[in-house]
């Protein structure tokens, strides 16, 4: 370590706000970043997937989380109960399954910024953006668009445009999808206000992401609902990407719902159990909606009643009786987040993918273009870039990372996302990609 760098780490020691001059492009600096992190104990409760020998550099938490080590003895705890006391674990296990969802409603709660009512553990995304819609999305003849953006993720237009025909109108008319017309594809909040300045008396619902799959902008949820609920559209929010990763503050932020995955930074295994938002000012509201006898209120469900009486909250809004083997890698995974707490994580976050942009923006700046907005504020984890030579090379250069133990993921055309995920993700491992992105370049030079 030269002596400009440890003159650094000394002074780092007071506190003072960190500031982009103090990344500095050297290992021994971001080991001892790594170090000095308040969170670092936290990556010896994952498993790191292996390359060869050594710590593969997993920069894919944006698309499945790493296992955290306590789940599988989660889920053979749940195999144990079952065989111990068969029925009756619905009661004597030791997290009992009839009221197992409720184990994982304050964290989750927590997580996005709700109240504990608000939020429900339940299907997958796709399922609760549907049920969702079948409640707010309540077309008129006179106003019955849905506006999303023009590079929404593929499902949630599947989901919007069968939502539209199954009303009985028009996808092709009805569905405003807004282009991001700033450089990198994203979308600025002037176009928003434009979008729903045009066309708001027709549209019945606003369907946006918390953070863009994409392109990684992180959208100002209080501000987008503002301009929704001022021409009276309904407004809920994707938060696939947003989830464990930025700050939703959703019960301030207004919106009427929301869902989220729990694979992705919620590190909650594949195809993990999702969650789902109801803003306390609809708890009591008779809304349509497709029911099921577990949304039906507790204290009479097991009368087996044929009058659906639904539980107020966010509850109401579930069909089937939970599955425990999904629920219980989520309890493990929302645990560690508890104990992290995610204004501290957030934290990190910012530092760890400001450590990576910094490294893309002064030492491969010939290699790779960022596309995610600078600011802070306007992104989480997640960097998307794209390399400047054109498609072929990006594949090229995905291909020799992956086989250098580097793992970012690759979206086409031409799209590499890299997300440091602050529970398990170090200074090392942005300072490893920068090291492997100059190798690939010296290599094809
Ligand atoms: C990951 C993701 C999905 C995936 O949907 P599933 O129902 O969980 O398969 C949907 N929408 C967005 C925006 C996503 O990022």
């Amino acid at each position: 370590m030269d002596v400009h760098v440890r003159r650094r780490l000394r002074s780092d020691r007071k506190i003072r706000p960190f500031t982009v001059n103090d990344y500095v492009f050297d290992s021994n600096w971001a080991r001892a970043q790594d170090g000095a992190d308040p969170l670092r104990k936290f990556r010896g409760e994952f498993l790191i997937p292996p390359h060869g020998d050594v710590e593969q550099t997993y920069l894919c938490g944006n698309s499945l989380g790493l296992q955290p080590r306590a789940t599988r003895q989660a889920l053979l705890d749940e195999l144990d109960d079952w065989a111990r006391l068969g029925v009756e674990g619905h009661v004597h296990g030791r997290h009992p399954w009839l009221p197992y969802h409720r184990e994982v409603r304050d964290a989750l709660a927590e997580i996005v910024g709700a109240e504990p009512s608000e939020v429900v553990a339940m299907n997958s995304l796709t399922v609760n953006l549907h049920l969702m819609m079948v409640s707010f999305y309540r077309p008129t003849r006179e106003r019955h668009a849905i506006l999303i953006e023009r590079n929404a993720f593929p499902s949630d237009r599947h989901a919007v445009a069968s939502q539209i025909a199954f009303h009985g109108y028009d996808p092709d008319e009805a569905l405003i999808e807004l282009d991001g017309e700033e450089s990198g594809g994203t979308v600025s909040m002037a176009a928003i206000e434009r979008a729903l300045h045009q066309h708001g008396s027709r549209i019945a619902l606003v369907l946006w992401p918390g953070v863009q799959y994409l392109t990684g902008q992180a959208f100002d949820l209080a501000a987008i609902t503002k301009l929704a609920h001022a021409q009276r559209c309904t407004i809920g929010f994707d938060l696939a990407h947003a989830a464990g990763n930025i700050i939703t503050n959703l019960h301030d932020s207004g919106c009427d719902f929301a869902a989220w995955c729990s694979y992705k930074y919620l590190n909650s295994g594949p195809g993990a159990v999702a969650g789902c938002f109801v803003h306390e000012r609809h708890a009591r509201e008779n809304l349509p909606r497709f029911a099921g006898w577990w949304g039906h209120r507790e204290d009479t469900r097991f009368q087996m009643r044929p009058g659906f009486d639904p539980t107020p909250g966010a509850d109401g809004w579930q069909l089937s009786n939970p599955p425990i083997f999904a629920l219980a890698p989520l309890r493990v995974s929302l645990e560690i987040f508890q104990r992290a707490g995610m204004q501290r994580l957030h934290q990190k976050s910012k530092k760890l993918t400001g450590y990576l942009d910094w490294l893309i923006r002064t030492q491969l700046n010939d290699v790779l273009e960022i596309l995610t907005p600078a600011e802070p504020e306007r992104r989480g984890a997640q960097l998307s870039v794209r390399v400047r030579h054109g498609r072929e090379a990006g594949r090229s250069l995905f291909e020799y990372l992956v086989a250098h133990g580097v793992l970012g993921d690759w979206r086409e055309p031409d799209v590499m996302r890299l997300s440091p995920a602050p529970l398990y993700n170090r200074f090392q491992d942005c300072f490893a990609l920068a090291e492997a992105v100059q190798a690939w370049r010296n290599a094809s030079a």
